[in-house]
């Protein structure tokens, strides 16, 4: 499984806002964007003006960090969503909350999306009843996603749902932490996709 190497903080501090990608660290006073919201690097510090294509960029690199996404991964599923019918960037923002690694996030059974992975990758995640280890698989409303039964006794789990319950859930899910099981209820409208966002910017990128 292809997966982000290196510091994850280096990757919030170049966007320049939390991108939640260390789990239970990110709602602690250790969060470096906390301590240092500046670019990393030697010059970090310097105000640098973007305009034109390094604003697409920028947008098109936030999402993809936000969701886990390598470029590859990221491209094929902007050319899905621009294939479909409709706008295709809220068809890409919809696409990435139905992936099933952001739905164990936000349902609160990982602590972030790389834990998410993990949990779909080793086999501890059930969709409708049957195993499936894809986190790009994409959930259809109505869907039932649940971690295997013996999950319950894992403490990073544990700790994860605590976490959660204290969080919330977005409305388009339904979720039942006690037993370790959730459904999509139904396709998140871009309004309920609350992270600051301008999709428009990235099919502009794409559309050179
Ligand atoms: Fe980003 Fe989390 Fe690191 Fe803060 S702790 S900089 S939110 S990954």
């Amino acid at each position: 499984m292809a997966r982000q190497r290196g510091s994850v903080c280096r990757l919030c501090r170049r966007e320049g806002l939390k991108l939640f990608l260390k789990g239970f660290r990110c709602y602690t006073e250790k969060c470096a964007i906390e301590k240092r919201n500046f670019a990393p690097g030697q010059h970090g510090k310097r105000r640098v003006k973007v305009q034109g294509y390094g604003v697409q960029l920028r947008e098109k690199q936030k999402v993809k960090r936000f969701y886990g996404l390598l470029e590859n991964q990221f491209r094929l599923a902007f050319q899905e969503a621009n294939r479909r019918k409709g706008v295709t960037g809220e068809l890409l923002l919809v696409n990435l909350e139905r992936r099933l690694d952001n739905l164990i996030y936000r349902m609160g059974f990982g602590s972030s999306r790389a834990q998410a992975r993990q949990l779909i990758a080793h086999g501890h995640v059930l969709v409708d009843g049957r195993k499936v280890d894809i986190p790009s698989y994409l959930v259809r409303p109505g869907q039932a996603v649940a971690l295997k039964p013996k999950m319950s006794k894992n403490a990073e789990v544990q700790a994860a749902v605590q976490v959660a319950r204290g969080r919330g859930y977005p409305a388009w899910l339904s979720v039942d932490p006690d037993n370790l099981r959730g459904t999509l209820s139904a396709l998140p409208r871009r309004e309920e996709i609350t992270m600051p966002i301008q999709e428009q910017l990235i099919v502009e990128l794409y559309s050179k």
